[in-house]
């Protein structure tokens, strides 16, 4: 029944469909809410919207509860998406440890498998057997790929791996597709780590409170993906890397890119690596030196061991990069404006990094107080973008 009506949602141009996914929309975004709040937020009337929830109410898309607080008399009814009964999958690709996530409506994590990748593998090949792997998960819960609404995975990490060219993404990424979707029975969509991580903090953490969403991960690329007024229109995988590329200083270094002084030439992790090497090679004493016994061993594991042991040489390449991106997201915000601007990847979490740049940014933002943006590191858990992942299918569900 959810999945016909959801079903319906995704395919009918019909003007009241349109009306009946608007309210579920709101809902999925704001409940639990009253019936006031939700006839103001879709701009209808009272009587309308009324009727409207009813309907969505007889076909079970959402549930009521009187949990509201009450103003004196009866107590207000709330409304709530109903998440008992509609499935989603969501899958990280990763060279390392591949994550499937079997989900609710609401994104909570019913069921998840990790498979180790034991060996180097096709992209085609991974699928085939993570594809075994959710029909397994699947047959725990007593489902199948038919009673789900669908599956989503993140991809960047195995087209990073396999090295395809950006011009090559989207022939590449269609080829995909197409082989999925000719071995799975239900909707299937396919995008970048960082737009499924945005989606998910937004979704989990921050739908009600940010009507602008910058969401931006500092790894080896640098990376950033916007949510406006509840609506998710991401960048194409080959593009999520862009904001890697803003200028900071012309006189700066050759970027990959072409132009001079990137952003990446200073807060990526290649950009820490070339850093500290250049500080170890003139002389600078860090305790990489002891961890290994030549250049060519520092890797980025090496650098976050030395961090872990308060590194000074590292703290300070460290607080130089995060100086930087919090220069280049202060541009963002003087661009954009956001009320919430979340920092995630790998290097947020690592000693002073988000303290240090949300101390650059706040340095850079004193010259503007009524833009009133706040900022917040990633909630660290390694399932946000397979969590995310399940929540892009839902949201194809639900888009214009
Ligand atoms: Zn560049």
């Amino acid at each position: 029944m959810l999945l016909t009506l959801l079903n319906e949602f995704r395919t009918s141009k019909n003007s009241k469909t349109r009306k009946l996914k608007m309210l579920y929309r709101l809902i999925l975004n704001h409940g639990p809410i009253r019936a006031e709040e939700l006839s103001s937020l879709a701009s209808m009337k009272p009587a309308t919207c009324a009727r409207l929830l009813d309907e969505l109410s007889k076909s079970q898309l959402i549930s009521t509860s009187e949990l509201g607080e009450s103003t004196g008399g009866r107590k207000p009814i709330l409304y709530s998406i109903n998440s008992d009964d509609g499935y989603v999958v969501g899958i990280e690709m990763s060279d390392l440890y591949s994550t499937i996530l079997l989900l609710n409506l609401k994104l909570d994590i019913l069921g998840m498998l990790k498979i180790k990748n034991e060996q180097l593998e096709t992209a085609e090949k991974m699928l085939d057997n993570l594809l075994i792997k959710v029909e397994q998960l699947l047959s725990e819960h007593q489902l199948t790929t038919e009673k789900i609404l669908g599956i989503g995975i993140a991809i960047d990490h195995i087209l990073e791996r396999d090295k395809v060219e950006f011009s090559q993404y989207d022939a590449r990424i269609t080829d995909l597709f197409s082989y999925i979707n000719d071995r799975v029975p239900c909707f299937v969509t396919l995008g970048s780590g960082i737009t499924f991580a945005a989606l998910a903090e937004y979704r989990l953490r921050y739908h009600s409170k940010s009507q602008r969403f910058l969401f931006t991960t500092c790894d080896t690329d640098i990376r950033s993906c916007t949510v406006i007024n509840n609506t998710f229109a991401p960048a194409s995988i080959s593009t999520a890397q862009a904001f890697g590329h803003i200028t900071i200083d012309i006189r700066g270094q050759r970027c990959e890119c072409g132009s001079y002084g990137c952003l990446k030439q200073y807060s990526s992790l290649s950009a820490i690596k070339t850093r500290i090497i250049q500080q170890i090679r003139l002389g600078k004493s860090s305790v990489i030196n002891k961890l290994v016994s030549t250049e060519a061993e520092i890797n980025y594991h090496t650098i976050f061991q030395a961090l872990a042991m308060d590194d000074q040489l590292c703290l300070d390449v460290l607080e130089e990069a995060a100086y930087y991106y919090g220069l280049a997201l202060a541009n963002a915000i003087l661009t954009l404006q956001p009320d919430v601007v979340v920092c995630g990847g790998t290097l947020t979490p690592k000693n002073h990094f988000f303290a240090m740049t949300k101390k650059s940014i706040e340095e850079k933002m004193s010259a503007f107080p009524h833009i009133k943006t706040r900022i917040f590191p990633a909630n660290d858990s390694y399932e946000v973008v397979a969590q995310g992942a399940g929540g892009m299918v839902l949201e194809n569900y639900l888009s214009d």
